[in-house]
C-alpha cells in the first residue's frame, strides 16, 4: 500500500454571476487526476502556471474538499475524516509554501509561530515547547536570536527556513511543497533544495514537489508527473521522463529548458498559442490546439494515462493516442 494514493480527482469551482448571481460556469481546475506516493519518495508536479498543481496539494489537505475522487492516506479515506482526525492527518501532511511571508503571521515572533503547532496539538509545557523550536531553528540553519525575531526581519530563504521548520515541527511523513523555491534567487534555491533533500534522509520524508521548473524538480524528484490543464498527461520516474519524454507537452517543456553550454544550446521552439481557459477546456485532448501532432481522433476520444505495452515500464504512463509513435507534425 502507497502512503497516499490519489485516484479521479477533481477539483472544479463555480463561477456566479448576472442578476440573480446564479452559477454561469466551472472551472475545471484539477479534472480526473491519478497517482501515488510512496514512503520516502518525492513525487514532482510540473506545469505551467494554471494548470491545477497548486490545487491538487490544498485538495490532498482538505484545504479544498474535492468535487470528485479519492484522496488515501496510510490507507484512510481523507473525506471521511471529521476535524480531530483531520487535525491529526494535518500533523502527518504538512505544506510549504512558495511565499513563507503570506503564511507567517507577520505580528508575532518566529518562537510563538513555531511553538504553535505543539500548543495545538497539546505540549502544555512553555519549556518543552521552547527547547524544540530552538532544536528546529537549529537544524534548518537559523540562528538561536530568531527566536525573538518577527518575519520581516528576515530575507526570502530564511523566511523558507521558519516554514520548513514549522513544517517538520510535527514529524509529519509527507510534505506538499509549492513551488518552495520558486520566489528564491538562484543561489539560495540550491541551499533550501539541499535542505529538504537532507531532511527526506534523516527523517524518511515523502515530497510532493509542485513546480514550473522541470530543472528544479529533476534536482529533487525520483518520479515526475507532468500536467497540463487539470490532468496528468506523463508521469514516470526521473531519468526516464528526461531521456525519453513520450507526450508532446512533456517533450516540449523539456526542450525549453535552458541548455547553459553555448555549444550545445538547442533552438528553443514555443508551444504555438496560450493554455486554454480552465472555463472552457478542449473536450478530450486539453491539448490539443497546441499539438503539432493533432489528428481528428485527439478531438473526438480521450486519450488515458497508461503505460505503453511496448515498453514494459507500467510505471511510465502516457496520456496520447500516438504515444510512441507521433506521427509527422502538422
Ligand atoms: Fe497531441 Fe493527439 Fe496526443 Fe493529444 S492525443 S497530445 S492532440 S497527438
Amino acid at each position: 500500500m502507497s502512503l497516499l494514493e490519489v485516484k479521479g480527482l477533481k477539483m472544479h469551482f463555480p463561477v456566479h454571476g448576472g442578476l440573480f448571481y446564479r452559477r454561469i460556469a466551472t472551472v475545471h481546475a484539477v479534472d480526473g487526476v491519478d497517482f501515488e506516493i510512496e514512503a520516502g519518495e518525492t513525487l514532482g508536479l510540473v506545469g505551467e502556471s494554471g494548470c491545477g498543481k497548486s490545487t491538487v496539494g490544498r485538495a490532498l489537505l482538505r484545504l479544498y474538499d474535492p468535487t470528485a475522487g479519492r484522496v488515501r492516506f496510510d490507507g484512510q479515506n481523507v473525506a471521511d475524516l471529521d476535524a480531530h482526525s483531520l487535525r491529526s492527518l494535518r500533523a502527518e501532511m504538512q505544506m510549504i509554501f512558495q511565499d513563507p511571508y503570506e503564511s507567517l503571521n507577520p505580528r508575532h515572533t518566529v518562537g510563538t509561530i513555531l511553538e504553535e503547532p505543539y500548543v495545538i496539538h497539546g505540549e502544555k509545557d512553555a519549556a518543552r515547547r521552547r527547547d524544540k523550536v530552538m532544536k528546529l531553528l537549529d537544524r534548518v540553519g537559523l540562528p538561536e536570536d530568531a527566536y525573538h525575531k518577527f518575519p520581516h526581519e528576515f530575507s526570502g530563504g530564511q523566511r523558507q527556513r521558519i516554514g520548513i521548520a514549522r513544517a517538520i515541527s510535527l514529524r509529519p511523513r509527507l510534505i506538499i511543497c509549492d513551488e518552495p523555491v520558486s520566489a528564491l534567487d538562484v543561489s539560495i534555491q540550491s541551499q533550501i533544495l539541499n535542505l529538504l533533500i537532507e531532511l527526506q534522509q534523516e527523517m524518511g520524508l515523502a515530497y510532493l514537489f509542485i513546480a514550473h521548473d522541470l530543472a528544479v524538480v529533476k534536482h529533487i524528484s525520483d518520479r515526475i508527473a507532468v500536467m497540463y490543464l487539470g490532468r496528468i498527461v506523463e508521469i514516470a520516474d526521473s531519468r526516464t521522463l528526461y531521456a525519453n519524454p513520450l507526450h508532446p507537452y512533456t517533450q516540449a517543456l523539456i526542450a525549453s529548458i535552458p541548455v547553459p553550454d553555448p555549444r550545445r544550446r538547442k533552438e528553443f521552439e514555443a508551444l504555438p498559442g496560450e493554455v486554454p481557459s480552465p472555463l472552457n477546456p478542449p473536450p478530450h485532448c486539453h491539448f490539443v490546439d497546441r499539438c503539432p501532432y493533432a489528428q481528428a481522433i485527439c478531438s473526438q476520444q480521450t486519450p488515458e494515462l497508461k503505460p505503453l505495452a511496448e515498453e514494459g515500464d507500467t510505471r511510465h504512463r502516457v496520456a496520447c493516442h500516438f504515444a510512441g509513435n507521433l506521427p509527422p507534425s502538422g
